[in-house]
């Protein structure tokens, strides 16, 4: 967050939320251009830990279904082998389970791959609609690996938080960082510039 606020997709904004898709999926939030930290810092980073399903799998944090563990990269090949579907996907003989490769397979009609982009759909839209009630951001930044595909998720992504959100203001504005892989790196760079 702080490198996309002085770098990135943010610069200029005051009310962000932001969310990178990456082997976790990990959240941070500025409120009236400050970055939410928190009594015990845990202010607007564990977006990845919102629950999006109640009866959803155990996670390593302790909860139940949290968003993390529905539908980041590292739990795409966990819950795909949960599917009785999956066995007959293309997906089941790729080399490497990863967003690219969920995306691809849904791109080439695979019938798997459709029902389980919905899933993904549904989970990744939730937790943005879950971020976005709890902290009333102007804008929402997505990045991480999952975002070189943001020229078909976008604008998916983008229509279905819009018809989930109560935001009788307005409507969130949407951006993806313009370097999805480097988004925690400018902000430590940024945090080292600024203690020299
Ligand atoms: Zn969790």
């Amino acid at each position: 967050m702080i490198g996309e606020s002085a770098y990135g997709a943010a610069k200029g904004q005051k009310d962000v939320v932001m969310v990178i898709f990456s082997t976790g999926i990990g959240t941070a939030v500025m409120i009236d251009e400050q970055v939410l930290r928190g009594k015990h810092h845990q202010d607007g980073v564990l977006g990845g830990h919102l629950t999006t399903d109640i009866r959803g799998p155990l996670c390593n944090c302790g909860n139940r279904g949290c968003l993390e563990e529905h539908a980041s990269h590292r739990s795409l090949l966990p819950r795909a082998r949960e599917s009785e579907k999956f066995k007959d996907s293309v997906l089941f003989s790729v080399e490497e389970m990863s967003y690219l490769a969920v995306i691809d397979a849904w791109q080439s009609g695979d019938s798997y791959a459709q029902e389980y982009m919905n899933e993904l759909i549904s989970h990744w839209s939730a937790g943005i609609v879950n971020l976005i009630h709890a902290y009333d951001p102007e804008t929402v930044i997505l990045s991480g690996g999952l975002m070189k595909s943001a020229h078909v998720l976008l604008p998916i992504i983008e229509e279905r938080v819009h018809s989930m959100t109560w935001t009788p203001w307005g409507k969130v504005g949407f951006f993806v960082s313009p370097q999805p892989d480097a988004s925690v790196l400018l902000g430590l760079s940024h945090l080292l510039d600024s203690e020299q």
